[in-house]
């Protein structure tokens, strides 16, 4: 094995020894490594030395935990390219996406350094004279952070910076198909000098995740990932009083209107769709156009995304990557083919790639699907491939309602000119990330992420708004001794 889980400062092998690897989407060929499959005791020594870690971590001023972020920072900065690297090569993306997914890591783990200063309660008015009283926001304890494997730096250091600066302690066990990048960013926060038991990371899949949801020391889960299993992690939570965050599925749309720039729809909504292949939780699955300027949209689309290149992200002329797995090429292949069973057009793509150079891949050609009606499976499921469905629609009223009609309000988006009906939109849409002329995937990591309805649980994360889940409020009040 040349991987190991990190628990209280020592990297180890699983303690039954069983491993398991991961291989290049790209060229099945390349083995990235190997890495501990983790079960119950690993979790276990994991959350023992983050609860052991706590009381002094926790003591720290917010200031001298910044240090260690600042730290990481700069780790990470210095080697941003070997981590993009290792993020494209067993994830997929291209060197491009990595290298700019890395440079987010940089400025999260700044970000939330610069948050250990901030003011974290108030002081209220007291129906009593003499009392002072206040609030103080306190460390929720050891958490549990569940990722997935689409943005393996990004999304754990947007659940550990806060989770550190706040003060809690941390096990990680990352998506057991991007294991690589998680050992490089555990890498890191060792050579950051972070206190043993602080950080731990236990490698492994959905067994190792469990057992992370269901040790009692634990005293809250983040997670990110599919609704399956975002539910059976929300009801494992409530029957041991445990708090949690999830992050699920989007089925963003786009509503591109008749007075809409066509030239940015067009460019903004294939971005969206099939960048890093569609696997983003926000990324574009629905474009629902006003009837008028369907035709024109639709051609302009299918144009572009036949000329879009797709090959190992490696290689910079490539636009787009293979899926991460076989099952989710095969599950795109069979969304596809279920839309035409149903009465969709395809346009273009929507096959598995046939040329030699991509035979070791799990490469599906970018797909456009034309004449989708709403009932549809493709227009109501999440796919997590590169594949857009079309929805004409009479007006505007029309678009809203399609818009609004799935189970899914991460991310929308609407091509407009006009203030009106971007007013309309912003008020009516139901979602948690709105754009006015934006792509419906790409997030500022100041501002709050996350959904309505199926798309998350309750708390947003990022920004500040990743205090209100990584923090309990006292509420506290001083007296004069003495009547
Ligand atoms: P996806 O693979 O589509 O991102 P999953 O929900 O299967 O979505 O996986 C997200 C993360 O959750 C991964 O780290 C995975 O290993 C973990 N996981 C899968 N099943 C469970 C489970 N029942 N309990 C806890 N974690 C799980």
């Amino acid at each position: 094995m040349d991987h190991g889980n990190y628990i209280n400062g020592q990297w180890q092998a699983a303690a039954g020894g069983a491993t398991f690897e991961r291989r290049n989407p790209a060229d099945t060929r390349d083995l990235v490594g190997r890495f501990p499959e983790s079960g119950e005791a690993d979790v276990r020594a994991a959350v023992d030395a983050a609860r052991a870690a706590l009381p002094a971590w926790r003591r720290l001023t917010g200031d001298a935990r910044a240090q260690f972020l600042r730290r990481a920072a700069n780790l990470l900065e210095a080697r941003k390219d070997a981590v993009a690297a290792a993020l494209t090569r067993e994830e997929g993306k291209t060197l491009a996406e990595s290298g700019g997914e890395t440079g987010r890591g940089v400025v999260l783990l700044r970000y939330y350094a610069g948050e250990g200063l901030r003011a974290g309660g108030d002081v209220l008015p007291s129906a009593s004279p003499g009392t002072l009283l206040f609030t103080e926001r306190v460390p929720l304890g050891v958490v549990g952070l569940i990722t997935p494997w689409n943005f393996p730096v990004a999304i754990p250091l947007w659940k550990i910076a806060p989770a550190l600066i706040y003060g809690n302690t941390v096990v990680l066990k990352p998506s057991e198909l991007a294991p690589r990048t998680a050992h490089l960013i555990a890498e890191v926060l060792h050579e950051a000098g972070l206190p043993p038991g602080v950080f731990n990371l236990v490698q492994g899949a959905r067994a190792a995740g469990e057992a992370l949801v269901n040790a009692p020391g634990v005293d809250g889960i983040s997670f990110t990932g599919s609704v399956a299993t975002g539910k059976s992690i929300a009801r494992a939570c409530v029957e041991r009083g445990a708090k949690y965050q999830l992050e699920m599925g989007g089925k963003n749309p786009v509503i591109v209107l008749e007075d809409a720039d066509m030239a940015q729809a067009v460019e903004l909504t294939v971005q969206g769709a099939m960048r890093s292949a569609g696997e983003k939780c926000t990324a574009t699955s629905r474009a629902i156009v006003v009837e008028s300027v369907a035709d024109e949209f639709t051609r302009r689309v299918v144009e572009r995304v036949r000329h879009l290149e797709m090959g190992p992200g490696t290689d910079a002329r490539f636009y787009l990557g293979p899926l991460i797995s076989v099952q989710s090429r095969d599950r795109v292949l069979r969304y596809v083919e279920q839309a035409k069973a149903e009465g969709a057009r395809l346009l273009c793509g929507g096959t598995a790639a046939h040329r030699p150079d991509l035979a070791h891949g799990y490469y599906v050609w970018p797909a456009v699907l034309d004449n989708v009606r709403p009932d549809m499976a493709i227009a109501q499921e999440e796919v997590f491939g590169p594949v857009l469905a079309i929805l004409r629609v009479p007006d505007f009223d029309r678009a809203l309602a399609v818009a609004n009609g799935v189970p899914f309000g991460l991310s929308a988006s609407l091509f407009t000119r006009d203030l009106g009906s971007a007013l309309r939109f912003a008020r009516e849409i139901d979602a948690g990330l709105v754009r006015v002329n934006g792509e419906t995937a790409g997030v500022e990591p100041q501002a709050p992420f996350g959904g309505m309805k199926a798309s998350s649980s309750f708390s947003r994360e990022q920004g500040q708004a990743a205090r209100e889940f990584y923090t309990q409020v006292k509420t506290i009040s001083f007296d004069k001794a003495g009547a």
